[in-house]
């Protein structure tokens, strides 16, 4: 017999039992018929469907249908499945505080269980500046104070800053959206806290606020000054790779928290100031794949900024960020390159 994963063992709190006293809310509301439940989950998080189905149909008998698509943000609802649903949970992440967000979905974070203690203390010995901004992922958000308090109790003056509309909570950031980085009162830090994994949300932060940014990662202990000299090689190689590149293709999401299309018109009209010629390319999930068949010099995307960073090189052509682009129409300076942001109002 298949042993599933339990939850309980799991890093992340699924909050079950709001799970199961949401669907009892809309069964009373609805009095007859069965209820039908969807749920998705990022890639990470898939591994738990299983097991959330099969207490949500034991303890509810609703009936469950999981989403198996790719999913890697708030930004991308299953809205096909959505449509079948009567109440449709997302696992993993925050609302986006912007777009048409169905009142049938249901956001579960899945924040972490894991202590910040020890990794916020180690950080301290990278931390002499007395100013410090506090910024994490939606997984670790609900450890913010205690951050806080730790880094008070060694003297440090702590700002926790608000991002922009589309950012849930204070201090959060997302891979396309670093506002609780880069605000007016981040501006009087000396130095960022980066609480969580991987290198790029710090990078995003970094390169937003032109701050120092010591990273502190709670599943590992790890603690290190962030350097983004790897990644500023590889953009630096993709924008020479595209120098001369006369036919763009623009890529636009369907994505309903992705769609960039007004930026994409602009972009094009961009190119063709300069003489180039651009196209702009509509699609849903973007994969090096489906590029294959279309022959430009490069391409610019406007979808999920992470996806001409995180899977550079598996494209048959240079992948350029907006930013980037416009450093190759020479429009802005490589000094000015900032990572691409989907900001409160950026979506059309
Ligand atoms: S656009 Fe990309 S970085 Fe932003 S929420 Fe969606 S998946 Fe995450």
């Amino acid at each position: 017999m298949t042993r599933l994963p339990t939850l309980s063992a799991s890093s992340y709190d699924f909050e079950m039992a709001a799970v199961f006293d949401e669907i009892e809310k809309i069964s009373e509301a609805k009095k007859s018929g069965e209820i039908v439940v969807g749920l998705q989950f990022p890639e990470g998080l898939k591994k738990h469907a299983l097991e959330i189905a099969s207490q949500i149909r034991k303890k509810t008998g609703a009936a469950v249908y999981i989403s198996a698509d790719p999913c890697f943000g708030a930004c991308d609802l299953d809205m096909r499945l959505l449509e079948k649903c009567d109440l449709f949970f997302h696992f993993g992440h925050a609302e986006l505080k912007q777009g048409d967000i169905e009142n049938k979905v249901r956001f579960i974070e899945a924040r972490s269980k894991v202590d910040i203690s020890d990794a916020v203390s180690s950080a301290l010995a990278l931390l002499p500046e007395r100013i410090i901004g506090l910024v994490t992922t939606v997984q670790h958000v609900h450890h913010l104070d205690q951050a806080r308090l730790i880094l008070e109790a060694a003297g440090k003056t702590v700002i926790i800053a608000e991002g922009d509309k589309r950012i849930a909570y204070p201090g959060q950031i997302l891979g396309c959206n670093f506002s609780a980085a880069h605000s007016d009162e981040i501006d009087k830090c000396g130095a960022l806290l980066y609480i969580g994994s991987g290198q790029f949300h710090p990078i995003g932060a970094a390169l937003s606020s032109k701050k120092r940014v010591i990273c502190a990662d709670p599943f590992t202990s790890d603690v290190f000054e962030l350097s983004d000299r790897k990644f500023l090689a590889q953009r630096s190689a993709v924008i020479g790779n595209a120098a001369d590149a006369e036919t763009f293709c623009i890529i636009v999401s369907t994505k309903n928290g992705q769609c960039r299309k007004t930026l994409a018109e602009s972009l094009k009209t961009k190119a063709e100031t300069h003489g180039k010629t651009a196209f702009i390319l509509f699609m849903d999930l973007v994969t090096p794949d489906q590029m294959l068949s279309f022959k430009a010099d490069a391409f610019v995307n406007t979808a999920c900024p992470r996806l001409a960073i995180d899977d550079s090189g598996r494209y048959p052509a240079p992948v350029l960020t907006p930013q980037e682009f416009e450093i190759v129409l020479g429009e802005r300076s490589w000094e000015d390159l900032v990572l691409d942001e989907i900001l409160e109002g950026g979506q059309d």
